[in-house]
């Protein structure tokens, strides 16, 4: 770890200010908990001049829920996701993964826009500043070539945030503000599959708020890492499943920490009206290993990731299905 430069630390009061922040500074970055972006800076990753600091943003904070469904900030805290009655109440799937982020302390200070627009990450990143110089940094950061697949000319680290799973299979959208205004997106589209540029985000944009609908389908949220606790998932799977009688009427699943950003897996809608037997779960284990495009970017080898989340996948789908009573 090294000190953090001399810093330009700015707390504005509204998302327009922040805005404009980020239009003065264009190579500033704004700070939730800082959590992720902290520790990059003091890797030498990351060196933004400027910080533009979220948390005096009133607006960002907001968990509310009317008619239309529910509004969460983007500055609401991770723990106050896990802890909240109303988020347990109606998207447990929330919940569920809220609270396997990081440890306590993590949870306390992480946001959900922080953890929306992690960084991606890999082996050959997530590294001190000596050791990345020592391999000639990577394509990712000043670097030329991707240590992962030298032949390649895209950077393949890891989008690992556990929230965006969650609400994926959950329907959500996301409020961004930017300097031509506001404009409301399907979570997915926040993301683009390049490590090196992940966020489909213009500049000046500020990610404000994620909605959910008012009816929620039941979901869950699974993920394994390397350790039990304070631990990036290596796969994690969400699953919204609703039942007609004994046949499955709709089918979401959405991964996180196998490719370059979470994602809804396509093609589900081959699965409605079909029962849930052995022969249907074989063919979510196989959609997902087909889909999913893990790469040398943790410890743990692509392959093991590979079949793990196609695993959960199924083995999710198959408990949630039996949970629901039939309808
Ligand atoms: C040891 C350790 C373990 C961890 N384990 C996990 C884990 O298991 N699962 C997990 O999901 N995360 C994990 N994290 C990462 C992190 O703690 C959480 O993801 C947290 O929610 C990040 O939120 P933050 O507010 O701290 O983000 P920040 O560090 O403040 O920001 C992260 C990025 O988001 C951008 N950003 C912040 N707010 C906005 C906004 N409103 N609009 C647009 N961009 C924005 C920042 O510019 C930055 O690029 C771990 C971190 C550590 C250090
Ligand atoms: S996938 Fe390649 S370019 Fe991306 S961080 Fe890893 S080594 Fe660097």
């Amino acid at each position: 770890m090294t000190g953090l430069n001399a810093l330009n630390l700015l707390r504005p009061g509204s998302v327009e200010e922040a805005i404009a922040a980020l239009l003065a500074h264009p190579g500033g970055r704004l700070l939730g908990g800082g959590t992720d972006l902290l520790v990059n800076m003091r890797r030498g990753i990351a060196q933004p001049e400027t910080l533009i600091d979220t948390t005096g943003i009133a607006e960002i904070k907001r968990l509310v829920a009317d008619g239309s469904g529910v509004t969460i900030g983007a500055g609401v805290t991770v723990a106050t996701l896990a802890a909240d009655g109303l988020v347990a109440a109606r998207y447990p799937a929330l919940s569920q993964a809220a609270r396997c982020v990081a440890g306590p302390g993590h949870r306390k200070l992480g946001t959900l826009g922080g953890n929306l627009c992690l960084d991606t990450r890999c082996i050959y990143y997530n590294q001190t500043e000596w050791w990345r110089a020592a391999n000639a940094h990577c394509l990712k950061n000043r670097g030329e070539t991707c240590h992962v697949a030298p032949k390649g000319s895209r950077c393949h680290a890891a989008f690992s945030g556990d929230l965006a799973p969650a609400l994926l299979v959950l329907g959500a959208e996301v409020e961004i503000a930017g300097p031509s205004g506001r404009r409301r997106i399907a979570l997915g589209e926040l993301y683009v599959e390049d490590g090196r540029a992940h966020l489909a985000l213009r500049p000046g944009e500020v990610v404000v708020a994620v909605w959910l609908p008012p009816d929620p389908t039941a979901a869950r949220y699974v993920k394994v890492r390397q350790r039990g606790a304070i631990d990036y998932p290596l796969a994690g799977i969400a699953v919204a499943l609703t039942r007609s009688g004994s046949k499955i009427a709709q089918l979401r699943i959405a991964l996180t920490g196998t490719n370059s950003r979470p994602f809804l897996l396509a093609e589900t809608a081959a699965f409605t009206q079909r029962s849930l037997d052995d022969a249907l779960l074989r063919e979510i284990d196989r959609l997902v290993q087909k889909q999913v495009q893990p790469m040398r970017t943790t410890l743990m080898p692509a392959n093991y990731r590979r079949v793990v989340a196609a695993a959960l996948a199924s083995r999710v789908t198959a408990e949630l299905f039996a949970s629901l009573a039939q309808g």
